[in-house]
């Protein structure tokens, strides 16, 4: 009988974000291009007299009903009709930079969905599981697929990128403290409000960059509208895109919600030197060199 199972999960980037004005509902249209990148958490699942939540060194995450991993585990038992689910102590061994906008919750959430499958022997296609993860968050459902994919909806209907087979070598330079998304985008809607703010437009030129495979071309087209909300409430990010171009950077990104700034490089070499540049000035917390695309949350280890 196996009596834990370990799911590693994958962080992402957005290397295309458009985001339509304001619902009614309070949510707001996305079309998104999701990459992810080898910056990874991951999550054991326990058999336990109840469910509990440890994310070791992480203090500021919860570990209470508000941890998404605990949502997810919940949600599953909630689904299981035979009693074939039992509580499990999750064990959270997180790289992803925490608030970051690269989405370490939803990760875990879908790392969670993928373990607790795995350990109660459910058999539930992936296809199921995305149903479930969507109704856990926008990004739970691509954490699960990974690759490089197209979202829409609120970025939870996923359609994978099926020619970007190129790898893309980044740098990650992550800040000081988080953003909260929620008030990102009501910094970005305040922000269209007040006049008019430039929007990134339509996805098809991300998409051509993809298949041409160039990281020139891909640069050319790295654009995210909730940008100038993420510096608006963080004006430090302005002085991190500009070092990054100034030490060798093709181009820089807000990631999602931010504030992490990811940075297209050239080459696995570029990244490694503008990694150490970067690290050398008083931009960023710390940086962090990844690739991408990179598959979804797998098992790696069951005992
Ligand atoms: P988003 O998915 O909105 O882009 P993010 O990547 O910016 O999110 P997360 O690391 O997912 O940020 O954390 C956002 C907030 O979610 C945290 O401040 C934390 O309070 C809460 N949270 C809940 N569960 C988790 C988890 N398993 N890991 C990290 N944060 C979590």
């Amino acid at each position: 009988m196996t009596r834990s199972v370990t799911v590693r999960v994958p962080a992402k980037i957005n290397l295309h974000l458009s985001v339509g004005d304001l619902r009614p509902d309070g949510y707001h249209d996305l079309v998104t291009v999701y990459q992810a990148l080898d910056l990874y958490d991951e999550v054991t699942v326990t058999p336990a007299a109840e469910i509990s939540v440890r994310t070791p060194g992480y203090p500021e995450v919860p570990t209470t009903t508000k941890n998404l991993a605990w949502k997810a585990a919940l949600q599953l038992l909630k689904l299981t009709e035979s009693g074939e689910g039992c509580p499990v102590a999750i064990e959270i061994d997180k790289q992803i930079p925490v608030a970051g906008g690269m989405a370490g919750g939803s990760a875990d959430a879908a790392a969670t969905l993928l373990a607790c499958n795995t350990l109660w022997g459910l058999d539930l296609s992936r296809s199921r599981l995305a149903e479930i993860a969507e109704q856990l968050g926008s990004d739970v459902p691509f954490a699960l697929a990974g690759g490089t994919a197209v979202g829409t909806g609120r970025g939870e209907k996923v359609a994978p990128v099926l020619l970007a087979r190129h790898q893309f070598h980044w740098v990650l330079a992550l800040a000081d403290g988080g953003l909260s998304t929620p008030k990102v985008f009501a910094e970005l809607d305040r922000l269209r409000a007040a006049g008019p703010v430039p929007r990134v437009g339509g996805v098809d030129e991300v998409l051509t960059a993809l298949a041409t495979g160039t990281p020139e071309a891909l640069a050319a087209t790295l654009g995210n509208d909730l940008q100038a909300a993420a510096i608006s409430l963080n004006p430090a990010l302005r002085r991190t895109l500009n070092a990054a171009m100034q030490e060798g950077g093709l181009a820089g990104i807000v990631s999602g919600s931010g504030p992490t700034i990811a940075i297209l490089c050239a080459d696995a070499e570029s990244a490694a030197d503008v990694a150490a540049n970067l690290a050398g000035r008083d931009v960023c917390r710390s940086v962090r060199v990844a690739s991408g695309p990179v598959p979804g949350a797998k098992v790696v280890d069951r005992t």
